[in-house]
């Protein structure tokens, strides 16, 4: 490779590498949406349980008020039959009997009652808060709908931007040399960041650390790839003319 070949692939290097960022960004940003959908469903289901749990709750309410009320609609029939039976007794001590059973059931309905008016209270106050909770969970829903739908939209749109971009990749990577580009690709599969660091002030754009004067005067030549002593990555420096294109 000549000189000036040598600082164009690695202008165009560093051009694809620029672009690969790009690219990078936006496939972490779409293979992120599918959780973030994820935990919008499960907040969904978590509202339809809450839902669920306060209405099992008030339905148990409900359960123990009517079975209440079959108590004293069963003790009622049975006070009846006591005092139809009073009717008919000869004796006062079998009346005085008849009348302490009724006096038993008097007791355990006035029980009863004030459980009923307990259950009652209970049942508005569970009717009140999920009434609330049914309208919180109604516009939490919709927000959280809102919120999906944006996703599934920039899902569409980062996923149209990748295909573009993945396109652009494809027309580009022919115009860089093989071996570099052999070169390039290991060092990323090896995930280690950038493979070029602009070389610029006599700092290596990546590590920060000055390049050796040696290492510079080799790498303004653009014969050989030269490599940052510290981080070890290629170095494309800044060319001696203002009139060569940087970077
Ligand atoms: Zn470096």
């Amino acid at each position: 490779m000549s000189n000036e070949t040598l600082r164009q692939q690695l202008a165009l290097l560093y051009k694809l590498q620029e672009h690969d960022r790009e690219l990078l960004s936006i496939h972490r940003r779409f293979q992120a949406i599918p959780r973030h959908i994820k935990q919008l469903e499960a907040n969904v289901t978590q509202h339809k349980d809450s839902l669920t749990a306060k209405s099992g709750e008030l339905a148990e309410v409900e359960k123990s008020l009517r079975s209440k009320n079959a108590d004293l609609e069963m003790n009622e029939v049975q006070r009846e039959k006591f005092k139809s039976e009073q009717r008919e007794v000869t004796t006062n001590e079998a009346y005085s009997a008849l009348e302490k059973q009724i006096e038993f059931l008097d007791d355990k309905d006035a029980d009863t009652e004030i459980e009923i008016l307990e259950l009652l209270e209970k049942a508005d106050q569970l009717k009140e808060e999920l009434q609330k909770l049914d309208s919180e969970v109604a516009s939490e829903n919709e927000k959280i709908k809102e919120q999906t739908d944006q996703f599934r939209e920039e899902q569409k749109e980062l996923k149209a931007s990748l295909d573009a971009k993945m396109e652009q990749r494809a027309k580009f990577l022919p115009k860089i040399d093989k071996q570099l580009s052999i070169l390039y690709r290991r060092w990323i599969e090896r995930q280690k960041g950038d493979f070029i660091a602009l070389g610029k002030n006599g700092t290596c754009g990546s590590c920060q650390l000055t390049i050796q004067p040696q290492n510079l005067k080799e790498a303004q030549k653009y014969e050989k790839l030269v490599y940052c002593a510290s981080c070890k990555r290629v170095l494309y420096v800044e060319p001696h003319s203002p009139e060569i294109p940087f970077p």
